[in-house]
């Protein structure tokens, strides 16, 4: 007689949910709950501006075209309630139904709310592609841009506008410079490259936001200081404030930290929840909560294999690097720069990186094989 095998529910199937779901898909039955039907990276937003279709070819991938998705079963909507006893979860679908999921397992993966870019709203893929053409389109008309925010997605965007030489492009920051959480000697290099860029770099500015704004959108008012600068007037401002929402209002206060993040141990599992893990953006695993790019989801895989085997196994630790590390700019006609936690950075050619990175090592490694999309 065949074996039942156990069910993993994954919440959230972006950067890393994927990763996990296409993993355990090999041994357990894994149940996805998404909210879009595809995978939206929340990556490389300057280049998603800019470069729309190049940053489509890796960050905007519909669910058909993962091969290892074949066998999870895919539930597109959102969470809206977990019993941690009993083991299920509420789920309401995009079509307003709504449905229960039993598990034995249970990755939380619903990552962060942050700018316009993350969200855990219910879309269709129609509604993605219009968010992202609204967007791009809104900036291309302008011929002055502020970008608040000085972290790896203000960077990312600042540079990649300046570098189309259409605006003239602002970055303001509340430190003396930009990306804190990376290496000294990174964060010295980024301050060079930015004015090689064209950008103009705004230090020790920080913005009063707005009453109730999560910055959410592009605005066009003049940005005030409560550093005491002069107000700053731009054809359109982009928030990159690092302003993190945690997509948990859908577990019960227990398990979160004081800020809403998910609380867990050395091996991304929750205390006193053994068979519930969390990993990415939402999980509280170390001060940067870095654990999407950290190779996290291996850690979560190999560890609910071993809880749901009911194996005794060693469960596996994660270790979190003491800085933040990876692409920061996104690839560019020169290449793409990778910066590395103890802060030296390396260059690939365009032509390697569209090659072995993202069409070897991203599609075939980590998505584990695409199929060519029928309806691009
Ligand atoms: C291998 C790897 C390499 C990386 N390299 C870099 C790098 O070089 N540079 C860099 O800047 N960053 C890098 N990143 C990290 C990246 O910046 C973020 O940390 C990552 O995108 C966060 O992923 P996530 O899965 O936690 O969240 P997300 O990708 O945001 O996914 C969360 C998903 O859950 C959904 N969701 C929310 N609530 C619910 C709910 N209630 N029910 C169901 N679904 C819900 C959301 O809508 C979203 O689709 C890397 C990440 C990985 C995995």
């Amino acid at each position: 007689m065949e074996r039942t095998r156990p069910v993993v529910l994954v919440a959230g199937l972006g950067d890393t949910g994927i990763l996990v779901a296409t993993r355990l898909a090999r041994t357990c039955s894994v149940v996805g709950v998404a909210t879009r039907p595809a995978l939206v990276s929340g990556q490389e937003l300057g280049t998603r501006l800019v470069d729309p279709d190049r940053w489509r070819r890796t960050y905007l991938v519909p669910f058909r075209r993962f091969r290892h998705l074949d066998a999870v079963r895919l539930v597109h909507g959102r969470i809206t309630a977990v019993d941690l006893d009993a083991r299920n979860a509420t789920v309401t679908c995009a079509d307003g139904t709504t449905e229960t999921v039993h598990y034995d397992a249970l990755v939380v993966a619903t990552g962060v709310s942050n700018g316009f870019w993350r969200h855990d709203r219910v879309q269709d893929l129609a509604a993605v592609e219009a968010e992202i053409v609204a967007a791009g389109a809104e900036l291309g008309r302008a011929t002055t841009v502020a970008v608040v925010g000085g972290g790896a997605t203000g960077v990312s965007v600042a540079d990649n506008l300046a570098r189309t030489q259409r605006a003239e492009v602002h970055l303001f920051h509340s430190g003396d410079e930009p990306l804190p959480g990376y290496h000294p000697r990174v964060r010295r290099w980024i301050t060079g490259h930015l004015h090689r860029a064209g950008v103009v770099v705004h230090p020790g500015h920080r913005a009063a936001v707005p009453d109730g704004f999560v910055g959410d959108s592009l605005t066009h008012d003049p940005v005030a200081w409560s550093t005491g600068q002069e107000p700053f007037a731009a054809d359109v401002t982009l928030w990159a404030t690092g302003r993190v929402r945690p997509h948990t209002g859908f577990l019960p206060p227990a398990v979160l930290d004081p800020d809403g993040f998910v609380t867990v141990d050395d091996h991304l599992q929750v205390p006193g929840h053994p068979e519930v893990f969390a990993v990415g953006d939402v999980a509280a695993s170390d001060p940067l909560r870095s654990s999407a790019r950290n190779w996290g989801y291996g850690v979560v895989v190999a560890n609910v294999r071993t809880v749901v085997g009911g194996r005794r196994g060693r469960l596996r630790r994660y270790r979190a690097a003491p800085y933040r590390w990876g692409s920061v700019l996104g690839l560019q006609a020169d290449g793409l720069t990778v910066v590395q936690p103890n802060g030296r950075r390396f260059r690939f050619s365009r032509r390697i990186a569209e090659r072995l990175l993202f069409g070897s090592f991203v599609t075939r490694y980590l998505y584990g094989g695409l199929r060519r999309d029928p309806t691009p």
